[in-house]
């Protein structure tokens, strides 16, 4: 049986693009650094809808729960904007997450010193940036009742309820702590305590895990606001940021566009652990299936190559190969190759996205 299992979803647009250069890697370790993947490969999104009917089939859900980890491509496109809303590509991203109960959304902002001129930030600000915002995902404001659009007297009124238990609040609090420990061992909590009940209970139960589980964890707070500026004034002050689902929607938008390109930003979502004490496990690049670049060979792989990345190191236990992995594509980025969505400086001819793979798979086999 192969030491590790995991289902591919390549999906809409460019995610069957990105995946190909995705599998050229994962070849790479199982015939050079001896890893054992079991892959299957089944349909999300648009592509389940055209095969099923449904933008995820009940098997590969069950497929889904069963495996250590899952890669997505990415969903949607414009042939299924008209479709009903519960048959649209998003619908089996979202049914993916739920289902497996992903509470805990993984988005480092890493900025690569060859594309540190890439920010609007100055190249000192975000040269050699490694942070990681961990954001709540199942709860909050997104999913809390009462909600709806309500009449009152002669005018309506919109509600949105923010609502967080105790055992929400600790159970991302330790993926963070968790997280801290393989990185710089630091934590800041972020909530609005000073106007918040939610966020005072956020406060409070962050403190007792810390207290009672992670004292080794130097943990700080921060009010959200305050939080955002300091990661446009000085990101390197932060290593592992973890706040609710509401303000990472915010925060870690804010510090993936530190970092440069949509093509380079890679994510992970992970639920409770499972039997062999690995957590469930999604990974996938933030960007969608960019329509407009579709079958032109313009995609840049990297973002996905690096969620390949995420799941050596939290799902695999192979941190030294995911090192491996990124340290490669710093190498090629450093030599100066880019995909379209990378180009700044005239006179570099953009490699396609099977070139900048193959790129990356050379310098992966330079590093033996
Ligand atoms: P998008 O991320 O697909 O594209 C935004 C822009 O970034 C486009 O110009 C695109 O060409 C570029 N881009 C994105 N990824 C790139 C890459 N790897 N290399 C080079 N350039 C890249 O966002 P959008 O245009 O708003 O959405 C397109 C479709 O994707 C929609 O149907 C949307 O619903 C869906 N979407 C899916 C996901 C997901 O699957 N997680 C996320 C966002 C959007």
């Amino acid at each position: 049986m192969a030491k590790f299992s995991l289902l591919i979803l390549p999906g809409d647009g460019i995610g069957p693009e990105v995946m190909v250069e995705v599998r050229k890697i994962i070849d790479w370790f199982m015939s050079n650094r001896g890893l054992d993947f079991d892959v299957t490969e089944d349909l999300v999104g648009g592509a389940a809808y055209d095969a099923h009917g449904t933008p995820l089939h009940d098997d590969t859900m069950v497929k889904a729960l069963d495996v250590d980890a899952v890669l997505l491509g990415a969903v949607g496109g414009p042939k299924y904007d008209d479709l009903d809303f519960s048959r649209k590509p998003e619908r089996g991203l979202l049914r993916l997450r739920k289902e497996m109960d992903l509470y805990s959304n993984l988005r480092p902002a890493q900025c690569f010193d060859a594309l540190a001129d890439f920010s609007s930030l100055k190249p000192e600000v975000v040269s050699g940036l490694d942070i990681m915002i961990v954001r709540e995902l199942t709860s909050g404001i997104y999913f809390g009742e009462p909600r709806g659009i309500i009449t009152e007297g002669n005018e309506r009124v919109g509600i949105n309820t923010q609502r967080y238990t105790e055992s929400e609040i600790e159970r991302v609090a330790r993926s963070a702590f968790e997280l801290a420990r393989r990185r710089d061992n630091r934590v800041c909590s972020m909530e609005k305590a000073n106007v918040m009940e939610s966020g005072v209970l956020w406060r409070e139960t962050v403190d007792k895990i810390h207290q009672a589980e992670y004292s080794d964890v130097e943990l700080s707070h921060m009010y959200a606001d305050a939080g955002a500026m300091q990661l446009c004034r000085w990101p390197k002050q932060f290593d592992v940021i973890v706040t609710d689902n509401l303000f990472g929607d915010i925060l870690s938008d804010t510090a993936a566009m530190l970092t440069g390109s949509l093509g380079m930003l890679p994510s992970a979502s992970l639920g409770a652990p499972m039997e062999n004490g690995r957590p469930k496990a999604l990974y996938e690049p933030v960007h969608g299936s960019a329509p407009d670049i579709t079958g032109q060979g313009k995609a840049n792989p990297i973002a996905c190559i690096l969620s390949f990345a995420m799941a050596l190191r939290y799902s695999f236990d192979e941190g030294a190969e995911a090192d491996r992995l990124e340290q490669s594509i710093e190498n090629v980025l450093s030599k100066g190759a880019r995909t379209h969505d990378l180009l700044g400086e005239e006179g570099i001819t953009p490699l396609s996205t099977s070139k900048m793979g193959d790129a990356i798979v050379d310098a992966l086999t330079e590093s033996l």
